[in-house]
């Protein structure tokens, strides 16, 4: 006999925790299977984004940013310490408790919505049957008619690197070093890369990222791009383009590498070497022969727009599936999924999904780049202002960075909102809203924003879209 639902959801990640709630808000009867162990060798809820992604990173960036305040800015507020130095397993040990918090909230959450939940690896078979073995290998069988695949992604696996979770980790095992190494290497100029790569440079690490591509944050506006390429340079980040790495050979407990640049063959040695080379969909395995479910050639679960497979009553969401691998993105499609499922109109709008890197400075869009803008023929003006101009930023000692607005030339629309700068993941929010209803650069600009605020830098560049900032000569 197999368990019976109205909805049953492959993987408690952002995008099939989300697709779970509200399933079951809408009155569906809800299972959720996931087989994430956390650390303390229990089922941990959440997936990549609680365990070992978004929320951890972001915890250690913040102890990573206060300690590199206390040695490198406090002085300017006339603070001064005596030795300051890190813990490390404090600072780990505190990461460790927010994800448990978190991971913890999302049981209580099902709990609360009914969600009924199973620990284990789930295979969709065809029939609309899933397979769960559990924990202890034993397998059992649920059923529904709708079922929604949430697998999420992995790290990709250099063949030259195989991660020993030693000496060379992925994201996962870089968030649990020990220590400070003295010389980090990264793979990638990627999110991943200068996350993390910003993590260990300000508690002490020499860090080398090498990235194969010529150009630096290719996907970001290049404007935005050079400026934080500026200031990473500064915080003593050694970000080398252009550079393939080709060969990840261990000795005597450090790792060589060989890659190759404009200059030929080079060799450089560290301590620790983190692969963030991009993640692949977590797909192998999920689906048995005969669902009707197809993989593209990169893994990902095919989906239309309204992420349904083709396969009658099985849909697909968050990083297994098309599109930027945001946790946002896969809210967004798992609530979409939960409502289109209770005969609802789910919907996303996948051009005004926000791009947030958590380094200092942070930086964030929206919408379009001027390279993409010209590349389409589209014809636009842009309008920016530095955040060396805004009192707030003064006041913080945080003045590097920009925000940067493309409005197209004949209607004013916003096509895209460019930021680098202190804050600027909070203040990407008003960009959205704005291009989600169809805002001109004049709407952004006839806004009232409190002073003193960061916000100010989002509304003087609107207004110097049309020649008029009022802190800064047109
Ligand atoms: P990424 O795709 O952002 O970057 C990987 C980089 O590695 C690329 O620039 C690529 O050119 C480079 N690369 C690949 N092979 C190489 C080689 N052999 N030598 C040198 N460079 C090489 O991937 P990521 O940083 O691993 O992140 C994975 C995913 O997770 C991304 O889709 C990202 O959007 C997501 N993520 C998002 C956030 C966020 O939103 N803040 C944070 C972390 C991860």
């Amino acid at each position: 006999m197999s368990d019976q639902f109205d909805v049953i959801v492959i993987g408690a990640g952002p995008a099939g925790y989300h697709a779970a709630i509200r399933a079951a808000q809408l009155g569906l009867k809800t299972a959720c299977v996931d087989n994430f162990i956390g650390k303390d060798g229990k089922l941990a809820l959440g997936g990549t984004c609680l365990n070992v992604g978004c929320i951890p990173s972001k915890a250690l960036l913040d102890s990573s940013k206060q300690f590199h305040l206390l040695t490198h800015s406090f002085k300017d507020h006339g603070i001064s310490a005596t030795n300051p130095a890190i813990d490390v397993a404090t600072m780990v040990g505190r990461k460790d408790k927010i994800v448990k918090q978190f991971t913890g909230g999302v049981a209580l959450l099902f709990k609360g919505n009914k969600v009924t939940t199973y620990g284990g690896y789930a295979t969709l078979q065809p029939n609309h049957v899933v397979s769960v073995k559990g924990f202890d290998n034993k397998v059992i069988e649920l059923t529904a008619p709708n079922i929604v695949l949430a697998a999420g992604s992995t790290s990709i696996e250099l063949p030259f690197a195989k991660f020993d979770n030693k000496l060379i980790v992925d994201n996962a095992g870089a968030l649990d070093l020990d220590a400070v190494p003295k010389r980090l290497g990264v793979i990638g100029a990627g999110v991943i890369g200068l996350e993390l790569g910003s993590v260990w440079r300000r508690l002490g690490a020499e860090v080398t990222i090498l990235e194969a591509l010529p150009d630096f944050l290719g996907t970001a506006d290049k404007d935005i791009a050079k400026v934080a390429a500026r200031e990473f340079a500064k915080q003593g980040l050694d970000i080398k383009l252009g550079a393939k790495v080709s060969k990840a050979e261990i000795k005597d407990k450090t790792v060589e590498l060989t890659y190759t640049d404009a200059k030929g063959e080079q060799k450089t040695v560290v301590d620790k070497l983190l692969v963030a080379v991009g993640r692949r969909a977590a797909t192998s395995g999920l689906l048995a022969e005969g669902t009707g479910v197809q993989l593209d050639e990169r893994g990902r679960i095919v989906v239309d727009e309204h992420c349904h497979t083709g396969a009658e009553g099985i849909w697909a969401v968050g990083d297994c599936v098309r599109g930027p691998m945001l946790a946002h993105k896969g809210f967004e499609e798992g609530i979409a999924v939960a409502e289109l499922i209770a005969g609802k109109p789910g919907h996303i709008n996948y051009d005004t999904i926000p791009w947030v890197i958590y380094t200092e400075p942070e930086i964030a869009w929206v919408g379009k780049t001027e390279a993409e803008l010209k590349a389409a023929g589209i014809p636009y003006k842009t309008g920016s202002f530095p955040f060396a101009a805004v009192g707030r930023a003064v006041a913080m000692n945080e003045t590097a960075g920009q925000v940067k607005v493309i409005a197209h030339a004949q209607t004013d629309r916003i096509l895209g909102v460019h930021m680098v700068g202190p804050g600027v993941s909070e203040l990407i929010s008003e960009a959205v809203v704005a291009m989600e209803f169809h805002g001109s650069a004049e709407d952004l600009a006839r806004i009232v924003h409190a002073h003193p605020t960061l916000s100010e830098a989002v509304h003087e560049a609107a207004l110097s879209v049309d020649k008029r900032s009022i802190h800064k000569i047109n």
